[in-house]
């Protein structure tokens, strides 16, 4: 089959077109140079290269903790390590820090990508130390990224919290929706987590109706994308209004509204599905997936 354009978005692995070959954590680690994906705080460390930010490459940095890596994959074939940095820690000139999200217009694609999945799985180990059943340290299951507890035989492995996100189209409008904690005057798609029990496509028509008051008919899923803020996959969704009139009456949005092509708001980021899904189903500009 041919999967959607939306896999080839940053944040999903096939924006690295094949250079990140995925390994097991227990993979043996010969301390080969190679590259780091390192985390401080909420920021990704780069390497000021020509004024460029690249991933840093050779070996272990001092300023690095010894044993605090651990190896994930290779990159264009040498060994990928991802560890944390203490926040603390003041790094030596070229290294630098850029602020990890869809918006830093200084990470290109490639290092938004790699760095989701340094966060997820640099998270996944930190919150996986201990049994959350019996509070005995765990152990890495042989082979992959779960962790097992040997006293209980508690399994367990990194989670992903799944999330429909969705255009709703009525003739030329579109509704948007907006949060008070975002920059003044973006809006963006109706989306939220899915509940216990629940399809993807219940958990989009309940969003819609929770959020806006709106009913919704004609879903179709359009794709999805990796989001690392912490652990999410976005569901992607064009559907169609049904009935009902806008009314924000929960707590999750400050306002909704249609909107046309000709008058949009301020839209979300280009590196999102949510604006991949307003440009392809509601703008109707065809964008390319950068990579
Ligand atoms: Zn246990």
């Amino acid at each position: 089959m041919s999967y959607p354009e939306t896999v080839n978005l940053p944040f999903n692995r096939a924006s690295l077109q094949g250079e990140f070959q995925p390994l097991p954590p227990d993979t043996p680690d010969n301390g080969d140079p190679g590259f780091f994906l390192l985390i401080q705080g909420g920021d990704l460390v780069l390497f000021n290269e020509n004024d460029q930010p690249v991933l840093p490459w050779g070996t272990l940095p001092l300023w690095v903790e010894p044993h605090s890596t651990v190896m994930i994959g290779l990159w264009q074939g040498k060994p990928l390590r991802a560890g944390r940095v203490a926040r603390t820690t003041v790094l030596p000139s070229p290294f630098t820090t850029e602020p990890f999200n869809a918006y830093s217009e200084r990470l290109n694609d490639r290092l938004l990508t790699l760095g989701g999945i340094a966060r997820n799985l640099l998270s996944w180990d930190h919150e996986s130390a201990h049994c959350p059943r019996c509070g005995e340290g765990m152990e890495r299951h042989p082979g992959s990224w779960g962790k097992r507890c040997l006293p209980c035989g508690m399994e367990r492995f990194p989670p992903t919290y799944p999330c429909a996100i969705v255009l709703v189209r009525r003739g030329a409008e579109f509704l948007l929706g907006r949060k008070a904690i975002w920059p003044q005057g973006r809006y963006s798609l109706i989306a939220g987590f899915l509940d216990p029990g629940e399809s993807l496509e219940e958990c989009a028509v309940r969003e819609v109706r929770e959020e806006t008051g709106v009913e919704i008919t004609n879903l179709r899923y359009v794709g999805s994308q990796s989001w690392p803020f912490p652990s999410q996959i976005m569901a992607g969704f064009v559907a169609d209004y049904a009935g009902g009139e806008v009314n924000v009456a929960d707590d999750e949005l400050e306002d909704a509204r249609w909107f046309t092509a000709d008058s949009p708001p301020l839209l979300p980021s280009k590196r999102s599905i949510a604006r991949w899904i307003i440009d392809r189903y509601a703008l109707k500009v065809t964008t390319q997936a950068s990579v």
